[in-house]
């Protein structure tokens, strides 16, 4: 069966993708079963820069195909942030609460329309000789007033859905792959590796 190395060092994306590639013919496999433990600098302007450049490193140092994904989180009312930078956002060493504490403490005061935002996902797939395509997701939402739920990861549980009544964090994962950013790219990303 052909392998397809799933590049990312979040255990909480590994465990959605796993779940949503489960049923394909291939070998998945982490970084740490291939005992790869580099971490790539994303200094690319937009969510698809920063995939193909994670998809292309892992690619060429494992000699697999490679599959990397960049996502995050931009909120209208700030511009656009925090984006690209949604994993640095309030520096590195923060924790998810209080990266997404700090954001309802800026969007304080604001009210319907003017907490839009969405979730974008960009995955790269790449081939050891450098090759990559990429496919990107998006689902819109608005910033809760307070966080609600304990599923999921990062900004799960400010990010509500409008038409469900329920944060990202309120949903079970099979219900968020089912409409997420990533589990949207991820099936675009199928139909790529149905034909790989
Ligand atoms: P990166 O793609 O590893 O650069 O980081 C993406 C960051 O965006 C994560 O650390 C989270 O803070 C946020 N993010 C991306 N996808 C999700 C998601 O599905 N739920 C919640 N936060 C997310």
């Amino acid at each position: 069966m052909r392998a397809l190395l799933l590049a990312t060092t979040n255990r909480h994306k590994l465990d959605e993708f796993y779940t949503i590639f489960s049923d394909l013919p291939l070998t998945l496999q982490s970084l740490r079963e291939v005992q790869i433990d580099t971490d790539v600098e994303e200094t690319g302007q937009t969510f698809a820069e920063n995939a193909a450049l994670k998809a292309r490193f892992y690619a060429q140092a494992s000699r697999m195909f490679s599959l990397a994904d960049d996502s995050g989180l931009e909120i209208d009312a700030l511009d656009g942030a925090p984006g690209v930078y949604s994993a640095r956002f309030a520096g590195r060493e923060t924790s998810y609460e209080e990266r997404f504490r700090l954001i309802l403490e800026q969007m304080r005061g604001l009210t319907g329309e003017q907490r839009r935002a969405r979730f974008r996902c960009a995955i790269a797939l790449a081939e050891p000789g450098g090759q990559c395509r990429i496919v990107e997701g998006l689902i819109e939402g608005v910033i809760a007033h307070s966080p609600r739920g304990i599923h999921g990861f990062g900004y799960d549980p400010i990010f509500l859905l409008p038409e469900l009544g329920r944060t990202f964090a309120e949903l079970t994962s099979e219900q968020k792959n089912r409409i997420s950013h990533r589990g949207r790219a991820a099936q675009f990303a199928r139909v790529l590796l149905e034909y790989w």
